[in-house]
């Protein structure tokens, strides 16, 4: 019997999923898979990592309710291509349906994979499902990537008709009579974290429930106090990995706080940024930026890293991201342009440290942001621009809540004196840049 596929990766959900939709509705009866790909976890940084440990809870989840539908669920460990070949050898498959992926190695992967199907006569169909724009969906009158967020926004909510917010099928679509069941024996078998070669490692995710309607609306005045634990909307996971759907959060947001949506609108910008650049993912936008004569310490990085630079917005935030796996975006970019400017060490070292310890890692939206606050990027802070620590502190944290929440030790002896001073390493990364920036012109 001929079957179709629909292979989740990064939208690990049955409802509002447009590809899943897709297969569904082929009319083909539908077995869903998750390939554990062994190119991405033979890089991950420890062999207890907490993102693998939440991905494992939820695809487990979706095959239960796979299972329970009437269907079987695939789940498998190896190589996506590797994976896929064996499938095809057992079964009579004739379209793999998934989702779009953005990110550089994405975008390779599936270029392999698609090649591979096709030779074999089966159809690998791809869908929009995690932005509301890709790729060149939004572009200025001359017809290139905007470059600066102003423009892009506008554009962007222009465009932003409700009727690209409703959802994409539901349960109740899910249960339909297409689902498949596979007679063959053991093929609901499912890897364990332990047969890959991993530990149990859990840190807290919020549920996959959108934010509370009152944390959405106190939004814009909440969003930048850290003390807060429900300032901002804490769905940067679920969005990672699909939990969540993106149309069900900008439904949302634009009913509710236009400052909410705007923020989600970065993370499309910063996807069709990469996208349109996979080149960013390592190396400065600017071509002038790309000699900066860096000092990277390693001392003081590995200081920037455990918290303790004397600075203590700077150090709660590192122990804080540390402990967690999360950091409130306003402490995100004190502690990015602590490392970009006053340590004055290359921002991929400070985009591969947060990549090892963000629950929410997300390439685009890392490297997006590292540029920006290393004024390197297709859209950034101004390269000259150095935010004072003491002064973000004063902001954000008057009374020292977040900050002793984390270093308790604060204002006595047992805290280190500041590793360097706010005014000399200032006008070091600024004249150093300059000069770099000179010498390549
Ligand atoms: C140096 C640096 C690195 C970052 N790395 C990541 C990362 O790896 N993964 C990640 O998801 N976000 C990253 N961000 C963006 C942002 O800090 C987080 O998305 C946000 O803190 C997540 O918490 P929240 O869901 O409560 O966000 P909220 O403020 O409630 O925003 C809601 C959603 O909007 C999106 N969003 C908000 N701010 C941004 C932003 N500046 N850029 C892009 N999208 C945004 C996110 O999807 C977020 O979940 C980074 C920011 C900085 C300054």
């Amino acid at each position: 019997m001929k079957i179709c596929v629909f292979w989740h990766r990064r939208d690990i959900r049955l409802h509002d999923n447009a590809g899943l939709a897709a297969a569904l509705a082929s009319g083909l009866p539908v077995v869903p898979l998750f390939i554990y790909d062994q190119d991405i976890l033979d890089y991950l940084p420890s062999k207890a990592d907490a993102r693998l440990t939440y991905i494992f809870d939820e695809v487990e989840r979706l095959a239960q309710a796979t299972e329970a539908a009437g269907g079987t669920f695939l789940a498998r460990y190896g190589k996506p291509i590797e994976v896929l070949e064996t499938l095809m050898q057992k079964f009579e498959i004739a379209a793999v349906h998934a989702n779009e992926d953005y990110e550089p190695y994405a975008t390779e992967r599936d270029t392999a994979v698609g090649q591979m199907l096709r030779k074999h006569g089966v159809n690998f169909l791809l869908y929009k499902d995690h932005v509301i724009f890709a790729k060149d969906e939004i572009t200025t009158k001359s017809g290139t990537v905007p470059k600066v967020f102003g423009a892009y926004h506008k554009s962007y909510l222009a465009k932003l008709t409700d009727d690209l917010l409703l959802p994409f099928g539901s349960l109740e679509a899910f249960k339909a009579e297409n689902l498949h069941q596979i007679p063959t024996a053991g093929a609901g078998l499912r890897p364990t974290l332990a047969s890959m070669g991993f530990e149990r490692l859990e840190q807290f995710v919020p549920t996959a429930d959108l934010p509370a309607e009152d944390v959405v609306r106190n939004y814009h005045n909440t969003r930048n106090m850290p003390a807060l634990q429900n300032g901002t909307a804490r769905i940067s996971v679920q969005l990672r990995f699909g939990t969540l759907s993106v149309r069900q959060v900008m439904r949302q947001a634009k009913a509710l706080n236009p400052k909410l949506l705007a923020e989600s609108i970065w993370r499309d910008f910063f996807m069709v940024l990469l996208w349109h650049y996979p080149n960013t993912a390592t190396e400065a936008y600017d071509p002038k930026m790309r000699h900066i004569p860096y000092r990277n310490n390693e001392d003081e990085f590995r200081a920037w890293c455990e918290g303790r630079t004397g600075y203590p917005l700077v150090d709660a935030g590192m122990r804080e991201l540390n402990a967690t796996g999360y950091l409130p975006n306003r402490v995100r970019m004190t502690v990015a342009g602590f490392l970009v400017k006053h340590l004055f060490i290359d921002w991929r070292w400070g985009e591969q440290y947060f990549a090892d310890k963000l629950l929410d890692y997300e390439q685009a939206n890392n490297v997006g942001n590292w540029q920006w606050m290393a004024g390197t990027g297709a859209i950034s802070a101004p390269w000259f621009r150095v935010y004072s620590p003491e002064s973000q502190l004063a902001q954000v944290d008057p009374e020292l809540k977040y900050v002793k929440r984390w270093v308790p030790e604060v204002g006595s002896s047992a805290y280190p004196v500041p590793i360097v001073e706010h005014r000399f390493a200032r006008e070091r990364a600024v004249e150093a840049i300059r000069a770099a920036r000179t010498a390549a012109s």
